[in-house]
């Protein structure tokens, strides 16, 4: 690493990863990992899924790209005849999504989503500012890492296209009486992801949505990483009696292949014309075949129960080892260790486990393929256990002064 022409701006662990296969991945040296990451929870069906390859096969074949300036079967508005191909990816997206969502935007990444969320919002209300959340992330590009918490060090724009108010999580008092007549929207996670897997209260989304309801304001959930069945239910704000106008999601969309979607009511869609957005790759037939292979694939019977029963299993079996507690919804968890996060990723990966950090320095996260096994899991909190605990300072005095 560090020679070739790439900008050296991630920071990369010591393997090549060459093929995968169900939660697995094996690396150019033949060292096998179950991958608890899932490539930053991107791959939702796993590696190697016959049913994503044919999808992608199939289009190929057919057609890889057109404009969106023409009509095509995989983004028919209309409903299909009888007996025709499956309904097109757009449809049977917000077919899954909260009532009342029910027009999609498709774009290429979770931050091109939440851009165009915002922007809707600017449109629809005329208005200057949003509330966003502390510790939540929404994306690098202008608007939406404008609402990312903690972006100095890397923000880079020089300015903010429009004034952001923060709110303490869960501070439901904070969010009524920031939420007044200037404000265009609230955007939030409703479980944060890169904070550390932590579901926002329930209270606290009640909240934003009464404050946003009752100001003329827009409530975005932002589901790029939390949404697509990685919290055991379609969308994570299912698990919550609010539903929002606008919900963006992206990464477990495609199953590998970059897309994102916005999906927002009629009433605020309806109201834009030609031109109001757009895209060139965003909705192309490949992207859209993946998408309605995912969808399909975790609407059907028992797709979701998995979810819900592998996040459970996990919660009750790895509070072992380092870990200290378990938070997050789903397969979307984050470990609350007793040591830096980044010593126990290294003692995983020693044993053949990868896993991803957070923002919270203590907080293992873990999205892996929404079809890991029991057996997985098992192995998982096998390694925690062989990790042992904390050392704990022996009887008498402290390490420190003792040394002292
Ligand atoms: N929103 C959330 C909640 C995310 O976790 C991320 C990425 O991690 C984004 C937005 C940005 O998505 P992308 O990297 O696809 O632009």
């Amino acid at each position: 690493m560090g020679e070739g022409a790439e900008f050296q701006v991630y920071k990369r662990l010591d393997m090549e990863v060459v093929s995968g296969d169900g939660a697995r991945v094996t690396t150019a040296d033949g060292r096998q990992f179950i991958d608890f990451y899932g490539g930053h929870a991107v791959a939702s069906l796993g590696y190697g899924d016959r049913g994503l390859i044919d999808a992608l096969t199939r289009q190929a074949e057919h057609i890889q790209f057109q404009t969106n300036a023409v009509e095509m079967e995989v983004r028919r508005p209309a409903p299909p005849p009888r007996g025709a191909a499956p309904p097109p990816p757009p449809r049977e997206l917000a077919a899954a999504a909260p009532a009342g969502l029910d027009r999609v935007f498709m774009v290429n990444s979770g931050a091109e989503a939440n851009e165009n969320a915002l922007r809707l919002a600017f449109r629809a209300t005329g208005r200057r500012r949003v509330v966003a959340v502390e510790r939540g992330f929404h994306g690098r590009t202008a608007a939406a890492g404008a609402c990312t918490h903690g972006n100095e060090s890397w923000y880079g724009f020089p300015q903010p296209p429009f004034d952001v108010t923060w709110v303490r999580r869960d501070d439901v008092e904070a969010m009524t009486a920031a939420v007044d007549a200037d404000v265009a929207a609230v955007i939030l996670e409703p479980v944060q992801g890169i904070a550390g897997a932590r579901p926002l209260s329930e209270a606290f989304i009640q909240a934003a949505r009464q404050a946003t309801a009752a100001a003329g304001a827009l409530l975005i959930a932002d589901e790029v990483q939390c949404g697509m069945g990685r919290c055991g239910t379609m969308f994570a704000i299912e698990h919550s009696a609010v539903t929002p106008d606008i919900i963006t999601t992206a990464k477990g969309l495609g199953g590998g292949f970059p897309v994102g979607a916005v999906i927002a009511s009629a009433e605020l869609a309806d109201a834009l014309g030609p031109g109001s957005l757009g895209t060139t790759f965003g909705g192309g037939p490949m992207a859209c075949a993946m998408v309605r292979e995912v969808v399909a694939r975790m609407s059907s019977p028992g797709f979701l129960d998995h979810v819900r029963e592998l996040g459970e299993a996990v919660t009750s079996r790895c509070v072992r080892g380092p870990v200290k507690s378990i938070q997050g919804r789903g397969l979307l968890l984050g470990l609350v260790c007793d040591r830096p996060a980044s010593a126990v990723l290294a003692g995983l990966r020693e044993r053949g486990i990868l896993a991803g950090g957070a923002s919270d320095p203590a907080v293992v996260r873990l999205m892996p393929p929404l079809t890991i096994s029991m057996a997985e899991v098992d192995t998982l909190s096998e390694c925690l256990a062989d990790m042992g605990p904390a050392e704990q300072p022996e009887d008498g005095p402290s390490t420190r002064e003792a040394r002292s």
